[in-house]
């Protein structure tokens, strides 16, 4: 039933079909900025993920929200003591302009390298929507990101004592990608996971999984889905908190849930469910 109530959500504010002024409005929201664990925090918006690393050596920033959140989230890091011009780093999840949009304006702020997959990056350099992706009608551009570089599935980004892996999770498009990374609080080490978004949605008159211009895309999203399952999963982040059921962990004052990796894959895998079921409608 909980999975009812966060698919209507989803559908209501997540996806950008139908509603893009009324998720707009959503991924905008402000949110006070807050510690995760240890070193990370998160500095999106209260509808769109975006998370902090810190160390001495500079920082590393996953996700820019939407275009108009770039300065709150560069406000939310002034606001924890931070410099945005110490972000070194900027990873992108996916290529979508409500997590994606932002990056251009933060990038020219921090002079940081913006690093994702080959398939986000070039999203990314262009601001123009992949036509392969079953959205796209839903799309919308955004500003060019400069000072661009593709990672490797399985590449480590390291910036002194940081180390950030990179998981190839495609599906929700063909590059998403999400990352991994160690924290450390009073002696306790706890795996970071931030996972991008693996819900399977084509915009109005398209097919999520009879795409002839992404025909992989269930096969990856059911591979991905299963890869986020098996991780090392301590604090979960999702690209939307509100699948990751960051809100309520907030509330217990604990983000750590080792089981939050697991309902997450089982949250997409009921998506897909429900994608497939509506697309074998004649
Ligand atoms: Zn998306």
């Amino acid at each position: 039933m909980k999975n009812t109530i966060r698919l209507a959500a989803a559908l209501l504010f997540g996806g950008v079909s139908a509603s893009t002024v009324a998720g707009m409005t959503e991924w905008l929201a402000p949110q006070d900025p807050f510690a995760l664990y240890g070193n990370t925090y998160y500095v999106g918006t209260h509808g769109i993920s975006a998370v902090l690393i810190t160390s001495p050596a500079g920082h590393i920033l996953i996700d820019g929200g939407p275009a108009g959140a770039a300065d709150q989230i560069a406000a939310h890091v002034r606001a924890l003591g931070f410099k945005v011009e110490d972000i070194r780093y900027i990873l992108n999840g996916h290529d979508h302009f409500d997590h994606a949009g932002g990056i251009a304006a933060l990038q020219k702020m921090s002079g940081a390298a913006v690093l994702g997959s080959p398939a986000s990056i070039a999203v990314l350099r262009t601001g123009q929507p992949d036509k392969r992706d079953a959205q796209y009608p839903d799309l919308v551009p955004f500003a060019p990101v400069a000072n661009t570089r593709a990672v490797r599935d399985g590449d480590v980004v390291k910036l002194g004592p940081l180390a950030v892996t990179a998981h190839f999770t495609p599906g929700h498009t063909p590059g998403a990608t999400s990352w991994t990374w160690l924290s450390s609080e009073s002696g306790k080490t706890m795996h970071m996971v931030y996972a991008d978004s693996v819900t399977a949605i084509a915009a109005d008159g398209r097919s999520f999984s009879r795409n002839p211009l992404y025909p992989n895309a269930r096969a990856d999203v059911e591979r991905s889905i299963a890869m986020i399952e098996g991780l090392e999963c301590d604090v979960l982040v999702g690209a939307h908190p509100d699948f990751s059921d960051l809100w309520e962990r907030k509330e217990s004052r604990t983000f750590v849930d080792p089981d939050a990796c697991r309902k997450y894959a089982a949250n997409g895998r009921a998506w897909l469910a429900k994608t497939l079921a509506a697309e074998a409608q004649p």
